[in-house]
């Protein structure tokens, strides 16, 4: 399959490398000028423990992105997703299908606005990656990836996109609700990466606290009314449960939003998150506190530490 990955990141690189090896013709699609030069000189390099690999894989600009492709997977971080669709409208033609991974709530509608609705893939991923150096991501662990298509007639080539993911290691499945999958993921991020970003803790010295599932849970509560006002139903007593004990696992781990503004001072996905929530909150006429308090106090130390992109 043709496959332009737009936003070649951390995830954007390790399903282009995972999808590269198994043979389909990936075209990466990035804005950051260390990383293209990277890869544009040595190839892209990906770690997994001692094990390293090196592929040659093409990158461009996303105005250099030229000619047409079966897929396009977005992977850049939310605030990008409509400048990026914007800026490849010329690689996306008739019958390109959109896929959109990134996390955080209401991109199906940044996607309308540049891809028919026949066209739009929506999914959600627990895959990880990160970025070691420009040129060179990690790609250890394992993860899953589910996909739906938003219009019926979408359904073949999305499950045909299932097929080329699963050859390449990347475990999807189609889903029957990809929006409830996507709005249980965006609480765990909604209630553990802002929180943890703010009080910079990690996840275990979060739930060492006293207090810490009980802001969970209100948060939760915040967005099960939102989702419940979207026709997604989010039990409260069972995501609250999901989220505390998908955290839990993972221990040690600083959630992405801590490396985003503590550890590299680059802008969040907050108004993706709980500014998504508190934003639809208002238009639904439903009170979220803690979602408003979160995003303007992350937006808060954005500002104070001088972050503009
Ligand atoms: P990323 O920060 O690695 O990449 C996003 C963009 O930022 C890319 O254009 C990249 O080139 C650029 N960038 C990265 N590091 C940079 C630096 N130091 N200087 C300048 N530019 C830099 O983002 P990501 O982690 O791949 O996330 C993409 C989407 O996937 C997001 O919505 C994220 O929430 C989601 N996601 C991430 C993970 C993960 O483990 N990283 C897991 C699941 C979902």
């Amino acid at each position: 399959m043709k496959i332009a990955i737009a936003g070649a990141g951390a995830m954007g690189c390790r399903f282009g490398y995972m999808l590269a090896k198994t043979g389909n013709e990936i075209l990466l699609i990035d804005e950051w000028p260390a990383h293209i030069e990277a890869i544009q000189k040595n190839g892209l390099t990906a770690v997994d423990g001692d094990v390293r690999d090196t592929i040659q894989i093409p990158i461009v600009r996303p105005e250099e992105a030229r000619g047409q492709v079966d897929l396009v997977i977005a992977f850049t971080k939310s605030m990008k997703l409509g400048e990026m669709l914007g800026k490849i409208k010329g690689i996306i033609h008739e019958d390109t299908k959109v896929l959109c991974l990134l996390n955080g709530l209401g991109h199906e509608e940044t996607m309308r606005k540049y891809v028919p609705e026949k066209n739009i893939i929506m999914g959600v991923t627990i895959w990880t990656a990160g970025i070691i150096e420009p040129g060179v991501v990690r790609v250890g662990g394992v993860g899953s990836v589910e996909i739906q298509a938003i219009d019926p007639s979408g359904e073949k080539v999305a499950h045909e996109v299932v097929e080329v993911m699963n050859e390449a290691g990347l475990c999807a499945v189609y889903s029957q609700n990809v929006l409830f999958s996507i709005w249980r993921k965006a609480c765990v991020n909604g209630a553990m990466n802002s929180t943890c970003a703010l009080l910079d803790t990690n996840l275990a010295e979060f739930f060492a606290s006293n207090y810490a599932e009980d802001i969970v849970r209100e948060i939760v509560t915040e967005f099960s009314q939102v989702a419940a006002k979207e026709g997604i139903t989010l039990d409260i007593d069972q995501t609250t449960d999901y989220v505390i004990t998908a955290s839990k696992k993972v221990g040690s781990h600083y959630p992405s939003m801590h490396q985003d503004l503590v550890q590299n001072h680059r802008l969040t996905e907050v108004d993706f998150l709980n500014g998504m929530v508190n934003k639809k909150g208002e238009k639904y006429g439903i009170n979220t506190p803690y979602c408003r308090l979160i995003t303007q106090m992350v937006h808060t130390k954005e500002q104070a530490l001088g972050i503009k992109q």
